[in-house]
C-alpha cells in the first residue's frame, strides 16, 4: 500500500511496543510505527506522547517561526459576534432560531440560516 504514513513523533521508536519491533531474530528492531491513518496532531501523530515529543523538541522553534504572541489579542464588541441558534419550540415546526451574539454586550441579532451556514458571512469587523 502507497499510503502508509510514518509517525512524525521524533522519540517514536523509542518507545518500546511489541507492535514497534520489526525483523527476524538477530535483526530486530523498534521502528517508528507506520499506519494509513493517525489520530492526533491533524493526522501526524500515533499518539499524544509522540505528537508531545514533537512539540519538545520543535515547538518553540515553530512558534518563533510562525509568530510568537508577545501581547494580548484582544476581543472587542466589534469582532464579539458569534453565529448562534437556539430551538423555539413555540413554532410551528420546532425549527431552530439563528442568530448573532454578541460575546461582550449581549445584544443579540437575526440571522437567515443561510447567513449561519455561510462560513464567510460576519459582521465582525477586525480580528
Ligand atoms: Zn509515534
Amino acid at each position: 500500500m502507497s499510503d502508509l504514513k510514518y509517525c512524525q513523533g521524533p522519540e517514536c521508536h523509542q518507545h518500546t511496543t511489541q507492535d514497534r519491533l520489526k525483523g527476524m531474530k538477530g535483526n530486530k528492531t523498534y521502528q517508528t510505527r507506520r499506519r494509513s491513518s493517525f489520530y492526533y496532531g491533524n493526522g501526524n501523530f500515533c499518539s499524544m506522547w509522540c505528537y508531545n515529543d514533537w512539540f519538545g523538541k520543535f515547538g518553540d522553534r515553530a512558534i518563533d517561526h510562525y509568530g510568537r504572541t508577545t501581547e494580548p489579542k484582544k476581543l472587542t464588541e466589534q469582532n464579539a459576534w458569534t453565529k448562534t441558534y437556539r430551538w423555539d419550540y413555540e413554532r410551528r415546526n420546532g425549527e431552530a432560531q439563528h442568530y448573532y451574539l454578541n460575546k461582550i454586550t449581549k445584544e443579540q441579532r437575526p440571522l437567515t440560516e443561510a447567513q449561519y451556514n455561510d462560513t464567510s458571512y460576519t459582521i465582525n469587523t477586525g480580528e
